[in-house]
């Protein structure tokens, strides 16, 4: 049932609690509204602190007013919060679960969100590109051998154009899925806005709000700047750093593959040319930030001061799981063991293929959507 607020009552959503505490928002009837925790964050603004009337409203089970506010997203879950909290009520935690609600409430194609966010649905989430690429070697007469030659390339079982016709309609696939999420955050956001009263008469030419609204934000976002103001959890910021630069340096090598293979360039490239340098370079990157991760939410998760959800942990070991697979099988094609090689390759691109679907479902959409919340508080004059 909808919370609802009518002549000072509350009738909260009682499912929606619920599901937060399964979420990993289990602490939040802990709150006693002491504020601690919004005096001690270094992102809320002045006005309006968070994550204190969160904590209330989550406690009453205002799904609404939760998933559509952008201060649910300007958090970087750095726990400053949580240590501060004299209750053990963990708001830090509680803001991450209501994020992970937020989510799947947005989510486009609902079934396949299941799929990503249940536990119990992860065999099928593994099953699904199994399959499809098990189809695809069939296809193209590879399945039961990849031609002559002792030279292990693994362009030889999939080749880069084989590659594109596979991951090219999945690219588009999850970027149609994340935008259309966003969308409905974004309309979920004003509605939230002009039920109170607040509306902007005059809105910006496109040229103008991408200018003033979206280039700083992304300034921001690669600089790390927000993230750089955490005070007790600075290893966070350099993990995220990490990983951030990893993932976008990956994207790039994996664009500028399918770029160069059609000017007729064939890989596998040598080890110092820019693909694979950048290439190597990223993944040693993402490496040492998923260890970092991993190091500090054990140490957290061990002193009381943080909860690991399905939905962190998932994400944690699927991005190790694609980094593990991607340097065994390229250092086990290097040193020519072909029976080692192939078939972590083919883990590789099966793990790879599922963190594709994670994107728009799986804790790894914050990168869509607090981009958005931050743009949004840029745009209203939230910050
Ligand atoms: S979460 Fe903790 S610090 Fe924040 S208001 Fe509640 S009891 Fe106080
Ligand atoms: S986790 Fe950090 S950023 Fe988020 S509310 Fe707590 S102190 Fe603020």
């Amino acid at each position: 049932m909808a919370a609802d607020v009518t002549k000072g009552t509350v009738q909260p959503d009682l499912d929606f609690i619920r599901m937060l505490k399964k979420s990993g928002g289990d602490t939040l009837k802990k709150c006693m509204q002491c504020a601690n925790c919004s005096v001690a964050c270094p992102l809320a603004p002045d006005s309006r602190p968070f994550p204190r009337k969160e904590m209330i409203w989550a406690q009453w089970g205002l799904k609404d007013k939760l998933i559509s506010n952008p201060d649910v997203w300007l958090c970087h879950q750095c726990n400053d919060c949580s240590v501060q909290c004299p209750r053990g009520a963990k708001p830090g935690d509680v803001l991450a679960a209501i994020r992970n609600m937020a989510i799947g409430e947005f989510a486009f194609m609902k079934p396949l969100a299941k799929i990503v966010r249940d536990k119990a649905k992860l065999p099928v989430l593994f099953a699904i590109p199994t399959v499809v690429l098990l189809l695809t070697l069939l296809v193209t007469g590879k399945l039961f051998g990849f031609g002559e030659g002792d030279e292990v390339a693994f362009s030889k079982m999939f080749s880069i154009p084989v590659i594109d016709v596979v991951f090219i309609p999945l690219f588009l696939l999850v970027v149609f899925a994340a935008g259309k999420g966003v969308m409905s955050f974004w309309g979920a956001l004003e509605t939230a806005d002009a039920k109170v009263g607040k509306k902007r008469y005059i809105k910006p030419s496109p040229f103008d709000f991408v200018k003033y609204y979206i280039l700083p934000v992304l300034g921001d976002i690669i600089t790390h700047t927000r993230f750089a103001k955490c005070g007790g959890n600075k290893s966070r910021y350099t993990a995220h750093l990490g990983i951030f630069f990893g993932f976008m340096g990956l994207f790039l090598v994996a664009n500028i593959d399918a770029v160069t293979h059609n000017l007729g360039f064939h890989t596998p490239y040598p080890m110092l040319s820019p693909p694979k340098f950048i290439g190597n370079l990223s993944a040693l990157a993402l490496g040492i930030g998923m260890l970092l991760v991993i190091f500090k939410r054990k140490k957290d998760e061990a002193e009381g001061t943080q909860v690991g959800s399905y939905a962190d942990w998932s994400l944690i070991w699927m991005i190790v799981a694609v980094t593990v697979t991607g340097i065994v099988s390229e250092v086990t094609r290097l040193i020519g063991i072909g029976f080692v090689a192939y078939p972590v390759y083919f883990a590789h691109l099966v793990f790879v293929f599922c963190l594709f679907l994670y994107l728009p479902y799986s804790k790894l959409a914050h990168m869509v959507y607090r981009t958005t919340a931050m743009v949004y508080a840029k745009y209203t004059g939230r910050e």
